[in-house]
């Protein structure tokens, strides 16, 4: 699918950059002028997928994390979060709701499940001790076209 713009960053895994991350993205995509609704599925699903990188990926160190934001063709909004982690042994486990590893830390296990509800399509590549990929996909029922 054409690629109408992009922008891509690295940063640590800072939780700080969870904030960031999120503004990042939105700020990005005001470019289509959004409905105030889709922005926050779009920013809660980034936002839960920088945490599942920072908390889970690279537990107590810090490492990599790379964003990629696109603007497709046909108002399709792609965004890519990879981080260099430990990876997920079993992704189809992983996603189901409640699933989680970290109930000591009192997580829920439904951040994959928000990204499914939130986004129109998700997708999560891994691979133990090389890391993990998360592509989410949303279209936008904006006012604007998007190559103005
Ligand atoms: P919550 O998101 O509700 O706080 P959670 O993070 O445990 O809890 P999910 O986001 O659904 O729930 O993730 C489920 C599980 O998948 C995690 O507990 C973790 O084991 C694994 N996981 C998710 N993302 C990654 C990642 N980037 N690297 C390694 N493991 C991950
Ligand atoms: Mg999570």
């Amino acid at each position: 699918m054409k690629v109408i713009n992009e922008v891509r960053m690295t940063f640590p895994s800072k939780s700080s950059n969870e904030r960031f991350a999120r503004i990042a993205v939105s700020g990005f995509i005001s470019q289509l002028d959004p409905l105030i609704d889709e922005l926050t599925d779009i920013k809660t699903s980034v936002s839960e997928a920088v945490t599942n990188a920072i908390v889970h990926a690279y537990k107590n160190q810090v490492g990599k994390i790379d964003l990629t934001i696109r603007l497709l063709d046909g108002n399709i909004v792609y965004i890519k979060i990879k981080d260099y982690g430990c990876g997920i042994p079993d992704i189809n486990r992983a996603m189901e709701p409640l699933f989680t590893t970290a109930a000591d830390d009192e997580r829920a296990g439904l951040g994959f499940a928000v990204m499914n509800t939130f986004m129109d399509k998700l997708v999560v590549r891994s691979k133990v001790d090389k890391g993990t990929t998360v592509i989410l996909t949303k279209k936008i029922n904006s006012r604007k076209v998007t190559d103005e």
